[in-house]
């Protein structure tokens, strides 16, 4: 999981939702403040984890 700043704070994006803001990430300049592996880390867009099972 990555923690983005952007113009409207800090968010955790999954990969998955990262994706869908590309456009975004490119237009208002987001940045990767850091990225963590961390099971308990739920991204602020889908609350998925990175560990989670899609099945
Ligand atoms: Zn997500």
């Amino acid at each position: 999981m990555k923690l983005w700043v952007t113009p409207n704070g800090d968010r955790w994006l999954c990969d998955e939702c990262q994706e869908q803001y590309e456009k975004e990430i490119e237009e208002e300049g987001w940045r990767v403040a850091f990225e963590k592996w961390e099971p308990m880390l739920r991204c602020s867009e889908c609350g998925h984890g990175d560990v989670d099972v899609f099945d």
